[in-house]
């Protein structure tokens, strides 16, 4: 493992650790909210409250996800190389993205895919 490397893999165990305060810390305001209001329009924002911790809690764990799966990757020895072609991904873009998981090539790929080509038949079926 080089030094950047070393590096990179500090910067996502920092992050993992962050991730996990702050899904420790909206779990328990979470349980707070609820078990303390007793009014209906507390009641009401408190739900409005719940939802959106529980939209920014799914992000955190999705975030936790991908950072623990970096991390594997250095266990593995597979860490900065892209999944899919298995071409080593460029380092600037590790810096800038350390749970990278493609290289930008197949990354611009993926999103292409993702993002539902149209058909030929677009036009009829009413897709534009
Ligand atoms: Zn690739």
């Amino acid at each position: 493992m080089t030094r950047d490397d070393a590096r990179l893999k500090r910067m996502l165990e920092e992050e993992r650790s962050r991730l996990i305060e702050d899904i420790d810390h909206l779990a328990t305001i979470r349980y707070r909210r609820i078990s303390s209001s007793n009014h209906m329009a507390e009641n009401a924002t408190a739900a409005f409250d719940q939802a959106s911790n529980q939209a920014l809690l799914k992000q955190l764990q999705h975030r936790l996800q991908r950072v623990e799966h970096a991390l594997a990757k250095f266990d593995q020895g597979t860490y900065g190389y892209c999944e899919n072609c298995g071409e080593p991904i460029d380092f600037a873009r590790l810096k800038a993205l350390p749970d990278a998981r493609f290289c930008l090539k197949c990354q611009r790929q993926r999103e292409t895919m993702g993002g539902r080509p149209l058909g030929p038949r677009a036009l009829e079926t009413g897709e534009i």
